[in-house]
């Protein structure tokens, strides 16, 4: 792994001329992981006039062969598994397990959006008048701003790339400043295939300078957003006076309803599953708990059980574990303040509850809290960590009420043996998402878009896809 990362625009890396780095430091150990540029305008300039120059041209190849560079960059990504892994654990933690998951999922879904090169339609419609056809093209957006969270740095990328480039716009990619070296490594991959020059381009630097400036240009025609709902806000107000179009794939808050018919055993273990994976830092997670009164305890002490066996520590220095750091110190600090504000509040402590005693890193207890109710932040407030809390709940009627009570709306989940009940809850949930008798995670062909503040628009599958392209509509008089 190289220390001299450059940005990347329009097929070159191109030394950066302020000099000004970020640096990127290990959260397991604070060593210092790597350096890459804090860009400045200029080059944010260079990147969006290089996608723009590339664009027309990109959008003139047949979706096929548009497919086959898709394909090209999927196998590059293959042949370096291992290597992109741990680049992605050191920089953010993960497991390695977890890491290489992260990677061979990025290839497989650049080679699904791939696939999509023989499957863009447009329509033709019959018309009021004789001798008229109206019928309706569907065209690239051109430029694309892809600005990713930390979370799945690698994986984002592709979410972002590859719907955006086989349907014929071109991208201008800005990584986490907590994460950006694995983006470097994926330009490294892009650059040794045939890509056009300027198809895709990469500039790090701070949100509050790169990203903002990437938001408001000219001539960018969408910012595709994933990250916390505050910047998402920024985000849609800053690219509101351009009338740019957005995608914003923001926080979530998610409510796991598990009822007294359910399948106990299954619902503890995707619970814990949801939790310690990525170490709780995933937007679509178990973040609050409604369980039927009645098995409550029950469901409780099989949770307990899981997050008392949950094995973390330092990824790169010990294999077998569940999960690694958190982010940052003030990810462990946030996680730490809303469990003590929940326990101060009256929330019971059943394991955990505390930073992690270990000599370096971020890490959190595995935290499993009870007598948890809707009016304590940690029911309503994203944790983004190995936590916990449970609420007991009388009926899935007052269940489904607790869970929509939210200003989040991204992914819901329901566990349940009744089909009635399940019907009635996926019906009564106000979520972009609901998993039912299942463990988190979605499908590259589904849709991936919350409601309320969770985000506007969606990713993956056709309807992913197609918010990257704009309809043009021909009155074809013949
Ligand atoms: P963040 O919002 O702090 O940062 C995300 C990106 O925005 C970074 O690249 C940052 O540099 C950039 N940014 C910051 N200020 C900006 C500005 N003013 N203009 C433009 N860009 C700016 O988020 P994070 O902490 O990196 O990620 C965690 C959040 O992401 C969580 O809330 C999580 O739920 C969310 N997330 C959502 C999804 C989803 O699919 N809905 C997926 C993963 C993560």
């Amino acid at each position: 792994m190289s220390n001299n990362y450059q940005n990347y625009i329009g097929g070159r890396f191109i030394e950066h001329s302020s000099g000004d780095q970020i640096e990127v430091f290990n959260p397991a150990t604070q060593a210092f992981v790597g350096a890459v540029p804090e860009s400045t305008s200029e080059a944010v300039n260079a990147a969006v006039a290089a996608a723009r120059q590339a664009q027309r041209g990109w959008a003139k190849l047949p979706a096929v062969q548009r497919a086959v560079h898709l394909r090209a960059i999927a196998a590059k990504i293959r042949q370096h598994v291992d290597r992109l892994a741990e680049i992605i654990t050191r920089e953010q933690g993960k497991t390695l397990d977890l890491a290489k998951v992260e990677v061979a999922f990025t290839a497989d879904y650049i080679d699904y959006m791939a696939e999509w090169g023989r499957r863009i339609e447009g329509e033709v419609i019959t018309s009021d008048r004789a001798g008229e056809t109206i019928f309706m093209l569907r065209k690239p957006l051109g430029v694309v701003a892809g600005i990713l969270p930390w979370n799945f740095p690698f994986f984002l990328i592709a979410r972002k790339m590859a719907p955006a480039l086989i349907t014929g716009n071109t991208i201008v990619i800005k990584p986490s400043e907590e994460t950006p070296i694995n983006a470097f490594e994926f330009a490294k991959l892009v650059h040794e295939t045939d890509l056009p020059k300027g198809v895709f381009n990469l500039v790090s630097g701070r949100g509050a300078s790169v990203g903002a400036d990437l938001t408001a240009h000219t001539d960018v025609n969408m910012v595709s957003f994933t990250g916390s709902v505050d910047v998402g806000m920024r985000i849609m107000s800053s690219a509101s006076k351009n009338l740019t179009r957005v995608n914003l794939e923001l926080g979530g808050k998610a409510p796991v309803i598990v009822l007294d018919d359910a399948d106990l055993d299954l619902a503890a273990k995707a619970i814990w599953d949801s939790r310690v994976t990525n170490t709780g830092q995933l937007c679509n997670c178990a973040e609050r708990i409604y369980v039927a009164r009645s098995v409550a305890d029950e469901l409780t002490l099989k949770i307990a059980t899981f997050m008392k066996s949950t094995k973390f520590g330092d990824p790169l220095k010990q294999s077998g574990l569940h999960m690694g750091p958190l982010i940052n110190k003030q990810g462990l600090q946030k996680v730490d303040a809303l469990v003590q504000r929940a326990l101060a509040q009256g929330a019971e402590l059943v394991t955990g509850g505390r930073i992690a005693d270990l000599d370096e890193g971020f890490h959190y207890e595995p935290t499993v809290l009870i007598n948890c109710s809707n009016n304590m932040e940690i029911m309503h407030k994203e944790v983004f960590g190995p936590v916990i809390p449970i609420q007991k709940v009388s009926s899935l009627e007052e269940a489904i009420g607790l869970a929509n009570d939210s200003e989040y709306g991204l992914t819901s989940s329901v566990f349940t043996r009744n089909l009635n009940h399940a019907m009635q809850a996926c019906h009564a949930l106000d979520f972009g998402e609901t998993y039912v008798n299942r463990e988190h995670f979605e499908a590259m062909q589904g849709f991936h878009a919350g409601r309320r503040k969770s985000g506007i628009g969606g990713a993956d599958g056709k309807h992913g896809l197609y918010e990257h392209l704009e309809t043009h509509v021909v009155y074809m008089n013949h």
